[in-house]
């Protein structure tokens, strides 16, 4: 009865569940597998740009995220050098879109909340404990090997969407390169109660610092926050998270006041693309297609961008509505999102908060100052963001996109002016 709408989806991170979630709406039979045993509950993403809160709307998952989230109107950039604090208040672009602020909650929370949603649906599957080993492709179907508590199983499916993380086990066996380099230094992401709103940090906080930089962002409003910053690769990991509270004190505004250490990690972080986000019947989605650096957020608010256009495109495939010629627009378009916005603007992001040379970050404080002292300037700034969504799927795409694009006529940053949002 479902033959050309069985999806299995490889990993069940924020791409994957939104994918299977929005899909699952459109009458597909979705099983998400994932190797855990259960959702992952350590710290990662937690900052809901205005163009991820879009697409929470559209699979109708705004409201619910709003009463649990806490609420951002303000992003500032801190300047140590001088003292001086940038700030972008996103209610100046409360006329030009219902979703001028950000939400703060953990990526774990939106995993919870997506479940909930898609377990209702008919023919949605959640299997846990269950890896992807490989999958063999005919005309009409896929067959797709996993490892499972029972011992190894295979099942049939139309499509397959690997959205199983950077390391992804999809990509690696579609024989897929991922193109691109990991930086030396390590990210530290650690969770804490502190009280920084009583010292006015705003919920997205960027401070620009060769040796101290940091980012600062609020995750819920019981004063939970998330402080991640750069360590030493040469380091010991045993070294790295002994010395947490020592590298705090260069971070909080007051090191005396109490501060609980929640929860820490440390990672490589990277900026690489798939070669290509599709092979026949199987696609790349997430940090599986693409990894980032996460300051400016570009990786979760790609890979949930990723995820939207999928639902479209695969979604109009299977109930006829577009030709598979849509399929290749998803893997192009979002391809081109990453190489073309997320990425760059990521690498700026990294460049500007640990930029060591010291007349360039007084230029970048003049430009942040200038961004601020521009209305329009600052209003198509925060706009930008929604450049990530990349285009509508047009069925003469080839003819027309493709050709403007190959030419150059294509703005990088699209349609809000080519302003990047950090200025
Ligand atoms: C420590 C840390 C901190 C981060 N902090 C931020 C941040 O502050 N801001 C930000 O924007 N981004 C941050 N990121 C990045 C962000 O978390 C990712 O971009 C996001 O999780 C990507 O979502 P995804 O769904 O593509 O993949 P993931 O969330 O990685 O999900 C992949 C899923 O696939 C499963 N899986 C993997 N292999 C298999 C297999 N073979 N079979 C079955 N299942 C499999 C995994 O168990 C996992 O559940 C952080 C990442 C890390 C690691």
């Amino acid at each position: 009865m479902n033959k050309g709408k069985r999806i299995v989806i490889v990993g069940a991170g924020p791409a994957g569940l939104v994918t299977a979630l929005g899909l699952a709406r459109q009458g597909a039979q979705v099983t998400v597998i994932d190797r855990e045993d259960d959702i992952l509950r350590w710290p990662r993403a937690m900052v809901y740009l205005p163009s991820t809160l879009k697409v929470l709307d559209e699979i109708g998952l705004l409201d619910k995220a709003k009463s649990v989230a806490a609420w951002g109107h303000e992003y500032n950039l801190r300047f140590p050098l001088t003292g001086n604090i940038g700030r972008l208040d996103y209610h100046l672009i409360e006329d030009l879109t219902p979703y001028s602020f950000n939400l703060h909650f953990g990526q774990d929370v939106l995993a919870e909340m997506i479940l909930e949603e898609f377990l209702k649906l008919p023919g949605a599957e959640m299997r846990w404990k269950t890896s992807f080993d490989t999958v063999e492709q005919a005309a009409d179907c896929v067959q797709v090997s996993l490892h499972t508590p029972n011992g190894p199983r295979t099942i049939e499916a139309d499509w397959l969407i690997g959205t199983d993380g950077a390391r992804s086990s999809v990509r690696k066996d579609l024989g897929v390169e991922f193109e691109g380099f990991t930086w030396e230094d390590i990210f530290m992401a650690t969770n804490v109660l502190y009280d920084f709103d009583k010292y006015g940090y705003a919920p997205s906080t960027m401070v620009a610092d060769p040796d101290h930089w940091c980012v600062i962002a609020k995750i819920d409003d019981k004063q939970q926050w998330r402080i991640a910053y750069g360590e030493d690769s040469r380091l010991s990991e045993e070294t790295r998270m002994a010395r947490i509270k020592e590298r705090f004190k260069h971070f909080l505004p007051d090191p005396d006041a109490p501060l609980e250490l929640l929860a820490a990690n440390s990672y490589r972080v990277h900026q690489r693309s798939a070669a290509t986000y599709r092979v026949g019947r199987v696609f790349l989605a997430g940090d599986a297609a693409h990894a980032t650096n996460p300051i400016g957020g570009m990786g979760f608010t790609s890979g949930v961008q990723d995820a939207n256009t999928l639902i479209k495109c695969l979604g109009g495939v299977i109930n006829g509505t577009l030709a598979e010629d849509a399929l290749d627009w998803y893997a192009y378009e979002r391809r081109r999102c990453f190489l073309e916005i997320a990425n760059p603007t990521a690498i700026e992001f990294k460049r500007r908060t640990q930029e060591r040379d010291t007349a360039k970050r007084m230029e970048d404080e003049a430009n942040m100052f200038a961004l601020m002292a521009d209305r329009e300037m600052s209003r198509q700034a925060m706009m930008s963001i929604f450049n990530l969504s990349g285009r509508d799927y047009r069925e003469d795409w080839k003819t027309t996109l493709l050709v403007q694009d190959q030419s150059g006529q294509t703005p990088a940053l699209g349609a809000h002016g080519g302003v990047k949002l950090e200025a």
